[in-house]
């Protein structure tokens, strides 16, 4: 199993002992279709090696198995993809000082990959032992039962195994969670070696665009490799919504039920969401997460959608002036 990129390949380049060698390309950006598409992390690619440079050239961008994309903090009506082919989303969220709506919105753009989900909650340490228990079974219960919720500590070599059985041998995974949680800690202990600096701010903005100056793929003693994503700071939904019917899946079954297919759950008669509310079934607080979230994924989808419009409109326009 490589942890590298497979930007490191390449037909012309020696590529030693074990077949697995680095190369340094020229362009992150490959046309795929005619489009100009990015290469992260994970992404599997074809680079050719022209006579006489040190330099590879990307060629070539394999469909991606899954990805992680968000909306481009930088501009609203792009998306970006920060990793990709990889099996799990592990979301790091601080036992103690947990923020709900962040962790429910982690999950939305975790489950909207397409991998596996899970859920490490950092630091346990600084928790006792009933309120630690407490925290699992409430983020279970909100999770779902398809996501593993586990507690772990730096101090606690169990715990640490535990995510390494998550990982399991031969398989990609992907962290998530904000700066400070706890994220190269936890890597640093899976890889059994100081792989990435701990405690520091690695995450810079460059001309309002971010950048991460330090995204790898580290692998496991056991088989199985993490990719650290530090400090992912905006995590602002994109096409999301197969995310949202998975991180909120109660509230989908319960929609399934209400009189309106079209059902906003606001005000709507025979509602079974607001009916699950007023029986004390829902919390409401999640039914308010919920749409907020699903009204980003909305606005979004809007705002893209008209500077589609706006898009093809200057083409014709163009079209127009170029006839007479
Ligand atoms: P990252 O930004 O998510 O990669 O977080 P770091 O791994 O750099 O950790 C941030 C800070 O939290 C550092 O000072 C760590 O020493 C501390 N830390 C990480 N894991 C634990 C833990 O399990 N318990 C405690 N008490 N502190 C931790
Ligand atoms: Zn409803």
């Amino acid at each position: 199993m490589k942890c590298t990129s497979d930007a490191g390949e390449s037909a012309s380049a020696d590529p030693g002992a074990t077949g697995e060698m680095l190369l340094r390309c020229e362009h992150a950006t490959a046309l795929v279709k005619g489009e100009r598409v990015r290469a992260v992390i994970g992404d599997v690619v074809e680079v050719e090696l022209p006579e006489g440079h040190d330099k590879g050239i990307i060629v070539d961008i394999a469909p991606r198995r899954t990805s992680f994309v968000r909306r481009d903090p930088a501009e609203r009506t792009a998306s970006q993809v920060l990793a990709a082919n990889f099996d799990l989303v592990i979301v790091a969220e601080p036992i103690v000082g947990l923020n709900r709506q962040r962790l429910e919105r982690e999950l939305v753009l975790a489950h909207e990959t397409g991998a596996d989900v899970a859920v490490v909650l950092t630091k346990s340490d600084l928790a006792d032992g009933n309120e630690a228990a407490a925290v699992v079974k409430d983020v279970s219960d909100l999770a779902g039962r398809d996501v593993a919720v586990l507690a772990v500590s730096t101090d606690d070599p169990d715990s640490v195994e535990r995510v390494r059985d998550l990982v399991g041998p031969g398989s990609v995974a992907v962290l998530i969670g904000k700066s400070g949680v706890g994220k190269s800690s936890l890597v640093n202990l899976l890889a059994g070696a100081e792989v990435q600096d701990t405690g520091e701010v690695r995450e810079r903005d460059g001309k309002g665009r971010h950048t991460t100056v330090d995204r790898v793929m580290v692998e496991l003693p056991g088989g199985g490799c993490v990719v650290d994503m530090p400090g992912v700071r905006g995590l602002g939904l994109w096409d999301a919504d197969a995310g949202l019917g998975a991180a909120f899946s109660d509230i989908e079954e319960l929609a399934a039920s209400c009189r309106f297919r079209d059902c906003s759950h606001v005000d709507e008669p025979g509602c079974a969401v607001l009916a699950a509310v007023a029986a004390g079934e829902l919390a409401e607080a999640r039914l308010r997460s919920y749409r907020t979230l699903s009204a980003e994924i909305a606005d979004v989808r809007a705002r893209r959608d008209e500077a589609r419009h706006l898009r093809g409109e200057k083409a014709s326009d163009r079209k127009k002036r170029r006839r007479r």
